[in-house]
Order: structure tokens, then sequence, then C-alpha cells
């Protein structure tokens, strides 16, 4: 190879190499940020609550826990003369119905509640009963009780949600004994009218507000000061089931905004109770 070639060859190459050199200096776009997906991230703080409802021998245990009180109760409240027939009054989800299933696929699939996947749940009817919940109604209704269930479910779940509790022989499962959500999710008219025609000895739920709907006001204390005014009536009247998956306690944390205002609100309460 001659000189002039070989010096040629040299300046190609310093050439390209200056080129590459200056094609790696030239600065990229900058990345948009990832996405963040809220509900998902919603759906991950819930994971605990769903596992222990869902997988736990010590919700199975309050379950039943909570429905051989009902019985001692029950027997106490019958002794009053009344009248009227006495009733029970019961909420369905969490209470009489199990809907943990429909929790756990949402959490698998990084989802949050959400109106249409819940309405596919319900049109299955296929919820199994709350441990303890169908023995204790069907012995309510054995002792001359009406059952009244009141529950915040949508109107067009009418025909699946009594389809449910039939199938589970859960006694009164008849569009009579079926208060559903009519408008408000406050159901003290609901259960005034129950009350009319009634004398109302128990109820059962997994809400506070399932028993008075001024539990619907957590800013004083969480409202556990409501529970300590109410303490002998709940006592005597309310058998409460556990249920941490959701609820207003969770509400009255997140609000009812977008799903990035509902985390906001959440990591800001743990910030605000740091100890
Ligand atoms: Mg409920």
């Amino acid at each position: 190879m001659n000189r002039v070639l070989i010096a040629a060859i040299g300046v190609s190459i310093v050439a390209c190499s200056r080129q590459q050199k200056l094609v790696e200096a030239t600065p990229l776009p900058p990345e948009p940020p990832p996405a963040i997906d809220h509900a998902a991230s919603l759906s991950h703080y819930g994971y605990d609550a769903v596992l222990w409802q869902h997988a736990s021998a010590e919700a199975y245990r309050l379950q039943q826990q909570g429905y051989e009180l009902a019985r001692l109760r029950l027997t106490e409240n019958l002794k009053v003369a009344d009248k009227r027939p006495p009733a029970v009054i019961v909420d369905i989800d969490e209470t009489v119905l199990d809907n943990s299933p429909y929790q756990v696929d949402a959490a698998a699939d990084g989802r949050i509640f959400d109106q249409a996947t819940w309405k596919e749940w319900t049109d299955r009817s296929k919820a199994a009963a709350i441990p303890g919940a169908v023995e204790f109604l069907t012995y309510a209704h054995g002792l001359g009780c009406h059952i009244y269930y009141i529950t915040n479910r949508d109107i067009r779940e009418k025909a699946t949600t009594l389809k449910n509790l039939d199938s589970l022989k859960f006694p009164d499962a008849d569009e009579k004994h079926l208060l559903l959500m009519e408008g408000t999710s406050d159901k003290t008219e609901r259960r005034a009218r129950v009350a009319n025609d009634n004398h109302v000895v128990l109820l059962v739920g997994d809400q506070l507000r399932d028993f008075d709907e001024r539990f619907k006001d957590r800013t004083v204390n969480d409202g556990k000061n409501t529970v300590d005014l109410m303490a002998d009536t709940l006592a005597r009247y309310f058998i409460l089931l556990p249920n941490p998956m959701y609820g207003t306690y969770r509400d009255a944390v997140q609000g009812k905004g977008t799903d990035e205002e509902k985390q906001r609100n959440m990591i800001d309460w743990f910030q605000r109770n740091r100890n």
C-alpha cells in the first residue's frame, strides 16, 4: 500500500470517528415520564385488606362470632312485648353475601371497584354466604321474625340479588323484603319504612352506617366519639361484621375524587398522622 492511500484511509477513519462523536453528542429529546396508573396503585394499597377478608381464618371466625352474638341479642330483644311483628334488618354485601372474590380479581388485575365489573360479578349470582348468616337468619325467621335486606345495590341488580339469596336458602328472599338503593346511599328512610310496620329487634351490617347515618361523619375523632355516644344502643341492637376492603372509613380519607386525588389524599393522611 502506498503512502498516499494509507493517508487517505487515515483521514477517512478520523472523519468517521468525528461524525460518530457528533451523533453521540447530540442530546436526545427528553423521554416522557411514565404514565402512573393510579387505580393500580390504589389497588396495591388494598392488598392486605383483601387478603385478610378472603383468606384469613380470623375473618372467618369473626363472622361466625358476630352471628353467634346475634342469637344472644335476638333472644333478649324478643322478650320485649310489641304488637307489631318482629323484624331483623340486614345489609347484604359483606354482611350476608361474600364479595371478596370480586375484590381478589380486581387486586390481581390492578383494578379497583367500578360499577361495570361489579355488575358483571353480581349478574353471576354466585356470591357465597357469609359464615353464620344463613343459619342465623333461618333461626330468626323460625322465631317469627321478618327478615329485611336493606342494601345499596342498584335497582338493576334486583333479580340477580334475589336469585343469589334464594340459591343459598336465605329466608324472605323476595321483592317485598329487599330494599335496594333509591337515589341515596343513606338507608335512614328505608329503615324507617320497615320500622313503621315492624318491631325492629336487631340490625346486622359491615358498616356502622348500616345502623345509623350519623356514622357517615368521620371528621371528629374518625367517628369513634359517635360510637361512644351510642354505645348502649349499639351493644343491644347492632351486630357489626368485619370488612377492611372498602367502606366509609376509607372514603373519609380518600374522598370521592379521581384515582389520583384518592391516592394523594391517602399519602397525605399517613404524613399528617406520623407519630
Ligand atoms: Mg355491606
